[in-house]
């Protein structure tokens, strides 16, 4: 029996889902007949509830755009690539680091074909997946130390997770109080501790920690003395910590491993492109410690991946840990991972080939400029109810790398009439949100603001182009 006929009788003139189906030939070219075919029962289904609520009951045109636009929606990626013009470069809710050329195309060909995974060329027996990096690793961290060794996991909370399971479980492991980090998405210090088993010894006060607080907290249950980046905050005021050589020193008198967990980890001397310095691991293993490790997608500028890097020996044990197979990566990240460590090994074109340093090296009189070219064809596209500045602004390097430092960049400021702009720059936002390459933005001081610091110049026509569909 079909529904439509136990209803009121516009509902009976809806046409049959077979019907509609002979009308979707485009459609289902396009989605498979599956799912246009579920498209159209969900759409009659929404049109008779319309219909019993009162609506009239739509022409067969309109049924039908309905229906093409039920499919088109459901049909598109989940995932979905955005105008990140937050001002925030490495964004963690919109994928940090955009991939170098030769990352992209060394994962697609990994993706596309079996490849030597862990699969030993020259002796055609098995391989390791960590010998695919570990020797660049030590390169270009460890000037090519045969004592340095890497191993990589899914990201840096996998690899301090790993680390002290590894070294401390069961034991204890010394961290200043100024260190206890909380990073965004639910990863504190002291969690980490307690999932690795290991217990977590606080040394030291908010503000100030010194080297004997380090050497008057070890007893014989001390695994390991651990050295925190304070990433995302700043400690100012009345601070002391105390210097990697110190605790590094310390660490050696009593036989003790020293980890550090670096964060963001970049392997350049950012000072050479004139951004704020940011320590490297090669720093903290040149003044004593073990082990560093940091992720592969802050200011590494590749694939989301934790590092582990140090001792050999201690690599060792970590990777005969059997948490380390269920924190592994897989071929593609590898891939992205080997190909942006190679970026390294040419420092003069890093800032042109790796996007994160290109991105964050940007400078600002251009930055200027594309806002003055941009500035007319926004302004002509929002019509004259929303005013369109350009305005000087300050972005950030973002996951937790430099939280203080600005990046001096610039704007499109878009203003609304009225004393109270809240809900219409709400809408705006949503509305730019809602575009075919959604664009972020940010609202800030009465105001809607496009830092244009991330907008890549080869982007800019198909960023103005699809402002015709804005909706405002
Ligand atoms: C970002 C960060 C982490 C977590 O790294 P993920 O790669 O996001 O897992 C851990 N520790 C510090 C100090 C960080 O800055």
């Amino acid at each position: 029996m079909r529904t439509d006929e136990t209803h009121a009788s516009p509902a009976l003139r809806l046409p049959s889902v077979d019907q509609l189906l002979q009308r979707l030939g485009d459609a289902i070219d396009t989605h498979g007949r599956a799912h246009v075919t579920a498209c159209v029962r969900a759409e009659l289904a929404a049109t008779r509830a319309g219909i019993r609520g009162g609506l009239p009951a739509p022409g067969g045109e309109t049924l039908l755009a309905a229906i093409r636009r039920r499919a088109e929606e459901s049909g598109r990626a989940n995932l979905r690539p955005v105008f990140n013009l937050t001002g925030t470069v490495l964004h963690t809710n919109l994928g940090r680091a955009q991939l170098a050329e030769a990352a992209i195309a060394a994962m697609v060909d990994a993706a596309r074909a079996p490849c030597a995974l862990e699969y030993d060329l020259a002796s055609g027996g098995r391989g390791d997946r960590d010998d695919l990096v570990s020797p660049l690793i030590a390169e270009i961290v460890g000037q090519g130390s045969p004592d340095i060794a890497a191993t990589v996991v899914n990201n840096n909370a996998a690899a301090v997770l790993l680390a002290l399971d590894t070294l401390a479980k069961g034991r204890e492991a010394i961290v200043s109080r100024g260190e206890l980090v909380e990073i965004g998405g639910a990863f504190r210090i002291p969690d980490i501790m307690r999932r690795a088993g290991a217990r977590l010894v606080e040394i030291g006060t908010t503000n100030r920690t010194h080297a004997r607080d380090y050497g008057d907290a070890i007893t014989a249950r001390t695994a390991l003395l651990m050295k925190v980046h304070t990433s995302n905050y700043a400690v100012v005021g009345f601070t002391q910590a105390v210097e990697e050589t110190e605790i590094a020193a310390i660490a050696r008198q009593h036989g003790l491993p020293f980890l550090v967990d670096l964060g963001s980890g970049t392997l350049a001397d950012l000072s050479r492109w004139q951004l704020p310095r940011e320590p490297t691991p090669q720093d903290s293993l040149a003044a004593g410690a073990d082990l560093v490790t940091f992720s592969g997608d802050k200011l590494l500028g590749g694939p989301q991946a934790g590092l582990i890097v140090g001792r050999r020996d201690l690599v060792a044990r970590i990777k005969k840990n059997p948490l380390k197979r269920a924190l592994r990566v897989g071929k593609t990240t590898l891939a992205a991972l080997e190909a942006t460590l190679r970026l390294y090994r040419d420092p003069d074109r890093l800032a042109t080939r790796l996007p994160t340093l290109r991105l964050l090296a940007r400078p600002a009189t251009e930055i200027a400029a594309a806002a003055a070219r941009l500035q007319p064809a926004v302004q002509a596209a929002l019509g004259t109810g929303i005013a369109v500045g350009i305005a000087p602004c300050n972005g950030q390097i973002g996951s937790g790398a430099l939280p203080v430092e600005r990046l001096p960049s610039s704007a499109l400021c878009l203003r609304v009439a009225g004393k109270r702009p809240g809900r219409a720059l709400a809408a705006l936002d949503a509305a730019f949100r809602a575009l075919p390459v959604p664009v972020i933005g940010r609202i800030a001081d009465d105001a809607y603001w496009l830092d244009l610091r991330c907008l890549d110049p080869a982007d800019e026509t198909r960023f103005v182009g699809q402002l015709v569909a804005l909706r405002v």
